[in-house]
């Protein structure tokens, strides 16, 4: 089914890495483009892109196409996946599989089929996203046996119990990295009237943020503009506000997997309470998260290794051994392969 050299991608939100058969992650870089308004050309993908965000003059702009789990711009989407499997394939004949997020609507998986065949290529897959971050975690996804994975990513998190090769029960918010970079600048515009930009606010989350008081409490200067003044302001925050400014969208997280155990078909949810949840996506590592999760549903919650990269990582599986895991595929039309 796949020859040498095919490709996998993991068009995410916030980040889109490249899996090349036979050699591994090949890319991985933020779902960002830059383009200059006037003329329509794309003037960089990637890390390169993200750089100008929120700092583009007027000629130039800087788009996140994927924004909230939906592909918001779709020529710009199309235009970056042609980017990166043109680089991947080299002119070679690959075949492709993709996964896009879980909340995409069909519409959205065949205009994605549509940009990949622009490339040239002829035969690509779609997986579904928990499927593939499970098969990255190392789940037992082909067993009869119930695992809950927790994909937390830029635009949406992702609950899924899987069995069989299959999603038994699932649950999408939109609420995820994106949403706690916003909440954070909401809060501190709130209680120290100053404005902060997203990627301040997501530099915060990650180097001081936390869900849970259990954690340790650090502290980290952040500039912004004083909405009194309209002058510069340096403040200092620590662990506990982000605690407070996070509260909210984590206990969307929370109901959106209570939800979930509920849905789910009792001999499959006692496996679960067994076996415990798996966390992937960049979210899994907001600090407490695991504590607090699992002292909300009761269930053991672990942290997938590498959590960033499970999603590929499971689309690389299933490019290496389509005999084992090839009957997780559809097409855009979704027939099973
Ligand atoms: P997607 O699959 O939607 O592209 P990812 O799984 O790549 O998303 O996760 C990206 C999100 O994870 C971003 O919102 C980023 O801020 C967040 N993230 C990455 N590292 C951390 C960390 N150490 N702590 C908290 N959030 C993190
Ligand atoms: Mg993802």
């Amino acid at each position: 089914m796949f020859a040498s050299k095919d490709i996998g991608i993991d068009l995410g939100t916030a980040n889109t890495l490249v899996y090349l058969q036979g050699k591994g992650v090949i890319t991985r870089e933020p779902s960002v483009v830059s383009v200059n308004k006037r003329t329509g050309k794309i003037l960089a993908v990637g890390g390169e892109a993200k750089d100008m965000l929120g700092k583009t003059p007027g000629s130039i702009e800087a788009y996140k196409p994927l924004r909230d789990g939906v592909i918001a711009d779709f020529e710009i989407t199309a235009e970056m996946l042609k980017h990166f499997i043109r680089k991947a394939r080299k002119g070679r004949k690959s075949k492709v599989v993709v996964c896009v997020p879980y909340g995409v609507t069909d519409v959205e998986r065949r205009a994605v089929n549509d940009a990949i065949e622009q490339t040239g290529i002829r035969s690509s897959w779609l997986i579904e996203e928990p499927v593939a971050a499970a098969i990255g975690a190392g789940l037992p996804v082909s067993s009869p046996t119930g695992c809950m994975v927790v994909d937390i990513g830029g635009g949406t998190s992702e609950v899924a119990v899987i069995s069989l090769n299959g999603i038994v029960t699932s649950t999408s918010v939109r609420v995820a990295g994106n949403k706690f970079d916003e909440a954070i600048v909401a809060y501190v515009r709130r209680k120290h009237n100053t404005l902060i930009g997203e990627a301040s606010a997501e530099t915060l989350k990650k180097e001081i943020g936390a869900v849970h008081p259990a954690m340790e409490n650090k502290t980290m200067e952040v500039r912004g503009r004083n909405l009194l003044t309209g002058l510069p302001q340096t403040l200092e925050i620590d662990s506990v506000q982000v605690i407070e400014a996070l509260e909210d969208c984590v206990f969307e997280i929370v109901e959106s997997i209570k939800h979930t155990l509920e849905e789910t078909p009792p001999e499959l949810s006692s496996d679960i309470y067994e076996r415990g949840i798996t966390l992937t996506g960049g979210g899994a590592y907001l600090r407490g998260l695991d504590l607090l999760l699992s002292e909300q549903t009761g269930v053991p919650v672990t942290i997938a290794d590498r959590a960033l990269d499970c999603v590929i990582m499971g689309i690389g599986a299933v490019l290496e051994n389509p005999e084992e895991y090839g009957s997780v595929l559809t097409n855009y039309r979704k027939q099973i392969y």
